[in-house]
């Protein structure tokens, strides 16, 4: 697609200002590429300062996480909350912690937050934050006391009305726990202030199973467009964290067959599938033990790839899981010579753009992450209702619910892009779709 000169503008402007970050280039050069259409149509869209304003986050605090390990050592490092955008509503957006974390990682993150929960058709504005700091090898003692010095910081500037963080890559049950149990101490408050909370303690069901289970239904629905189901389908998953393990929990209720699972260094293959007894081994492994993906081959007899990655291996659908730009061109062009015919996006900005231009190219059934994974951060803002009613919905109500939402996103994506002239297209329909609701709520509060 050729840019207009506005876009091509703007996109320099956003080059400018934000040197020495490519990841959040590249999600806004992807978003503001994709909105074309839109921006052409409709000439209150024309104002470059709707998009210079969206490209720039409303607040970015940094700040000193200082914490003592367990040999007594001092420890320092850095803590962030990048609040993107609160035109819809609370801020709303998970928290990292890994080493890899930077500003540059949380404004992709936080950007592409704006839209997904836009999508959701829930009242929420998009943020993330984290830190650099690695959870891998710490004992619960050294992860208690960086969260209550993270947290000694964070509380000024979220709450349940403004915003309202949750957990990401290394940020799970246990982290909200310590993080939550500190801000209720620091302000003397219990309210919603975080989600995917413990289910005793203010949390909602299926908020844990929620990014998983949602991106497996949109997979469902994209199949349904080719009057196709997922059951039967052999399915590679990467990852071995929150978001694959509930994916590869729902593919194996509605019958498909996952046969791949990975951590940061390597991936196991399973040819007769993960099945629930595996995965449940799987779950002690990671969420209890916090070993590597290594010992299920040792386990169970699967094959191990030290320092690969599961695209090599043939498959229908594949489902991203652990982390951004973790699918070359190379790996996608190897994923559709294989024979797989459905990507659905667990993961925030998995596939490289020269990997979703092929996707897209060969009309593959392609679920962009901030659609396909829209059920966490959905789930989140049924945890956010629960918690403002004070009254807790059943297992099967919330789930329900994030059905629902996920098939809504879907449809409004898929409708979006047949609309703007781009059929079967739902980059280009999941971002006008939030786009359009997120400018208009700007536009009606006078571009603040
Ligand atoms: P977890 O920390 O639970 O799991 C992350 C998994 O990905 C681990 O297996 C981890 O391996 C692997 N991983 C992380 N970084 C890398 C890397 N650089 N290279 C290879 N593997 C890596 O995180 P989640 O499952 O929560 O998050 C996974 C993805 O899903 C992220 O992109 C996240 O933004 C996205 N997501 C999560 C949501 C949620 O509700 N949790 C909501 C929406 C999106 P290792 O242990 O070796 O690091």
């Amino acid at each position: 697609m050729k840019l207009i000169p506005l876009i091509q503008e703007t996109l320099e402007f956003v080059r400018k200002r934000n040197p020495n970050e490519p990841e959040f280039l590249q999600a806004v050069t992807e978003v503001y590429e994709s909105i074309q259409p839109a921006i052409q149509r409709d000439e209150t869209y024309q104002d470059i300062r709707i998009l210079e304003s969206l490209a720039e986050p409303d607040r970015q605090v940094i700040f000193r996480v200082p914490w003592v390990d367990d040999k007594g050592n001092f420890q320092v490092n850095r803590g962030y909350r990048i609040q993107f955008n609160n035109a819809l509503g609370p801020y709303k957006g998970g928290l990292r912690f890994h080493r890899s974390v930077n500003p540059s990682i949380l404004k992709f993150l936080g950007f592409e937050q704006i839209f997904k929960n836009s999508l959701t058709t829930l009242p929420m504005g998009g943020a993330k934050g984290g830190s650099d700091f690695d959870p891998h090898g710490k004992s619960d003692k050294e992860v208690l006391h960086f969260c209550q010095s993270f947290m000694t910081e964070l509380w000024r500037y979220i709450g349940s009305d403004t915003d309202v963080p949750a957990g990401d890559i290394g940020v799970g049950g246990r982290e909200i726990g310590y993080l939550f149990g500190y801000y209720k101490r620091l302000t003397n408050e219990f309210t919603g202030v975080l989600t995917g909370k413990g289910l005793n303690w203010g949390g909602s069901l299926i908020r844990s199973e929620a990014t998983g289970y949602g991106c497996v239904f949109f997979a469902q629905e994209m199949l349904a467009t080719r009057s196709e189901t997922i059951q039967g389908k052999v399915c590679t998953v990467s990852g071995s964290g929150n978001a694959a393990q509930y994916t590869v929990e729902k593919l194996n209720q509605l019958g498909a067959k996952a046969v791949t699972m990975s951590d940061s260094d390597g991936f196991i293959f399973d040819k007769d599938g993960i099945s629930e007894e595996k995965l449940a081994w799987v779950m002690a492994l990671k969420n209890v033990r916090r070993g590597r993906i290594k010992e299920y081959a040792e386990k169970f007899g699967a094959n191990y790839f030290a320092g690969q990655r599961p695209w090599g291996i043939e498959c229908d659908c594949a489902f991203p899981c652990a982390t951004q730009n973790e699918i070359s061109g190379e790996d996608a062009k190897t994923l559709i010579d294989n024979g797989c015919y459905l990507v659905s996006e667990a993961a925030n900005m998995p596939s490289e753009p020269a990997a979703v231009d092929q996707f897209l190219t060969k009309k593959i059934l392609f679920g962009p992450g901030k659609a396909a994974n829209a059920g966490g951060v959905a789930t989140s803002g049924l945890e956010m209702t629960q918690n403002s009613m004070r009254l807790p919905w059943t297992r099967d109500e919330v789930e329900k619910r994030l059905h629902h939402i996920m098939v809504t996103i879907h449809k409004n994506a898929f409708q979006t892009a047949a609309e703007y002239g781009h059929p079967g297209n739902l980059v280009v329909g999941a971002n006008i779709a939030g786009f359009v609701k997120v400018a208009d709520a700007m536009l009606d509060q006078g571009l603040v």
